[in-house]
């Protein structure tokens, strides 16, 4: 018999029933270092009191309104984006994949608005994940995700990730887009270097097509920056966000130049809850405070210390572990095991981390872990590797 909830989850055999900061605990009192983050989203943790304080001020107040009235909440937020981005505009979804839908759409309309409805074409790369909207996996490509859901919305042109032969072959005044993630995130924390994020500008730019980039998991202070394409001194055209914005909350958005959102009139678009005012108020919290002084230093401070206590225990355990990479507290460790191993492995020392594709396994931690929960986090993950090396994982 199906189960009520649709099997489209291999779940693990754990349930939390309250958080604190980088702890997830169990109804027993078990505590778990969460180095997962639920993927990347809680940004400052679990029940992060100022994050409690927004959303509880706020649900006293007012929930929910629609998008047919003025949101003061989604216009504030709105613009802290935009003081911090290169975005001139933006609009909120209630997660990734919708905001990678009007990415995509807000491509299309350009180019139509601009005489050339048939410039459709957006490149995009082995290995990527932009969500599981049939416009998100016929973006992704991936056979895992687009089998059985055909036929795959036309437009997308694939090429692996990193090889800007491959993509200097494939540009042309005809495409559109080049739509990518600065750092994979699902693809196994694989970092596009600066310098190829900087080609790529130059290529749009040379060629006409927008540059749209996908920080959902890269962006809201993650790689040490708020958005990781900053590393590379140059601004998308398009950017998402999701994850990490809402610290919990379901929320995402597309931040865009005014340029690009050329075409975007009242009706080419619409969420019910998109914004709404819970939502807004969390997210305004989370800015606030990741782009408060101070706080990305902490970050990448304490992103050096991890880096460094990784790469010791990559040398340490030479047959489990290939090498650490990532940027900031966006951190995978390549293995030479199955990652799933790991990841169990973890469980058994309480320990949170999330598997990905390239035989990785994801490090995530809320951005504001402690140095102790770091030194922690690393025993643990010795024991975890010593436990799988022993064949106990
Ligand atoms: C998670 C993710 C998405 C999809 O976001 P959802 O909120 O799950 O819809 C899109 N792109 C990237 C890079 C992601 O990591």
């Amino acid at each position: 018999m199906i189960p009520h909830v649709l099997p489209t989850y291999n779940r693990a055999p754990l349930e939390f029933e309250r958080g604190e900061g980088a702890w997830a605990i169990t109804a027993d009192g078990t505590r778990y270092l969460d180095l997962g983050a639920g993927i990347a989203v809680n940004v400052l943790g679990h029940a992060h009191p100022e994050l409690v304080a927004a959303l509880t001020a706020q649900a006293g107040r007012i929930w929910h309104v629609s998008n047919l009235y003025r949101i003061p909440e989604q216009e504030a937020l709105a613009d802290l984006l935009v003081a911090h981005s290169f975005a001139d505009t933006v609009f909120f979804t209630n997660s990734g994949t919708e905001a990678a839908e009007l990415a995509i759409k807000m491509v299309r309309k350009y180019f139509d608005h601009a005489g050339e409805p048939d410039r459709i074409e957006i490149i995009t790369f082995d290995g990527a994940f932009h969500g599981r909207s049939t416009g998100a996996i016929a973006a992704a490509g991936s056979e895992k995700m687009v089998k059985g859901f055909g036929p795959l919305m036309p437009g997308f042109r694939h090429v692996p990730f990193g090889d800007l032969d491959a993509l200097r072959a494939a540009i042309s005044d005809k495409t559109a887009a080049v739509m990518i993630e600065p750092i994979q995130g699902e693809g196994g924390i694989r970092v596009l270097p600066d310098a190829d994020l900087r080609e790529i500008r130059a290529l749009c730019d040379k060629t006409g097509a927008l540059l749209v980039l996908d920080e959902v998991q890269s962006g809201i202070g993650r790689t040490g920056r708020l958005f990781a394409h900053e590393y590379a001194g140059i601004a998308p055209d398009i950017m998402m966000i999701a994850k990490g914005i809402g610290g919990g909350f379901p929320l995402g958005a597309v931040l865009a130049s005014e340029r690009a959102a050329a075409g975007m009139v009242a009706g080419s678009h619409g969420s019910t809850y998109g914004g709404n005012p819970l939502a807004s108020a969390v997210g305004t919290a989370v800015m606030e405070i990741v782009t408060a002084p101070g706080f990305l230093d902490e970050v990448n401070r304490k992103a050096g210390a991890l880096r460094q206590k990784l790469e010791a225990l990559v040398a340490a355990h030479p047959a489990i572990f290939e090498e650490v990479r990532g940027q900031g507290l966006m951190l995978g460790l390549k293995c030479k095991i199955a990652p799933a191993e790991l990841v169990t492995a973890g469980y058994a020392e309480h320990l949170l981390t999330i598997p990905a594709a390239d035989n990785t396994v994801r490090l995530l931690p809320p951005l504001n872990i402690t140095e102790a929960e770091i030194d922690e986090a690393v025993q643990r993950l010795d024991r975890a590797a010593a436990r799988v090396a022993a064949g106990a994982g």
